[in-house]
């Protein structure tokens, strides 16, 4: 499989997106700042605010079960998908280019 580019693949993809995708309702708003229930361990109270998502910073985390990290590793984790999956799918699902690394061997002639 060719080689994709992580850190390029992480920029176009807002955790706002992810979560709109899952159609995710959070408790409370403050800013870019969304708490509520986790949708990765499976809150069992609607009021749960467990989880912690800053859109600004593209971050989430949830306090109870640990889990953390990007958009990326927030679908990988939903979706339960390897990383190189996980961005391929997103990126079709948000209609991004896919960042295939294309200088993974600068000696091949183009
Ligand atoms: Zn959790």
């Amino acid at each position: 499989m060719p080689a994709l580019d992580y850190r390029r693949a992480r920029a176009p993809l807002r955790l706002a997106e992810v979560l709109g995708l899952i159609g995710y309702q959070p408790r409370s708003r403050q800013d870019e700042q969304w708490r509520g229930p986790c949708p990765l361990h499976g809150s069992r109270s609607a009021s749960s605010r467990s989880f912690a998502a800053h859109l600004g910073k593209n971050l989430f985390h949830c306090f109870r079960c640990g889990a953390g990290g990007n958009a990326l590793d927030l679908w990988a984790a939903l979706r339960r998908l390897p990383l190189y999956a996980a961005v391929l799918d997103l990126c079709q699902r948000l209609h991004q280019p896919v960042p295939w690394l294309d200088n993974a061997n600068p000696t091949s002639s183009r």
